[in-house]
């Protein structure tokens, strides 16, 4: 379960950004390759977030469709894993387009009380 650490990155770069202030909600761009499980994410961050600056904020999550491109023909696919092969059979390598990205997207921050 990677989703404690990455929790933990998250929270760290959305509190710098914060400047001190409340967060109210966090965006989150996840790509399905990062097998990241967004209950898990959801229950870390409710966790790590308990007395910070970033307690009680709403965790949106969009997740991000997985796409690549075949080395062999320059297909572009729709990936359900890494483990996925282009149908020409040259079995050659594919490119990531996207879906593997884990970023905060926006965030709502407001003055502390
Ligand atoms: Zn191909």
């Amino acid at each position: 379960m990677h989703e404690l650490s990455l929790t933990r990155d998250i929270l760290r770069v959305a509190l710098q950004h914060a400047n001190g202030q409340t967060i109210r909600s966090i965006r989150l761009h996840v790509g399905t390759l990062t097998n990241v499980e967004i209950s898990a994410l959801r229950f870390c961050f409710d966790a790590c977030a308990a007395g910070t600056l970033a307690q009680g904020a709403t965790l949106h999550i969009d997740t991000l469709p997985a796409r690549a491109q075949c080395l062999g023909c320059d297909q572009i696919l729709s990936l359900p894993s890494f483990s996925a092969l282009c149908p020409c059979e040259k079995k050659a390598r594919l490119r990531i387009l996207s879906g593997d990205e884990l970023l905060i997207k926006e965030m709502e921050t407001e003055p502390c009380a």
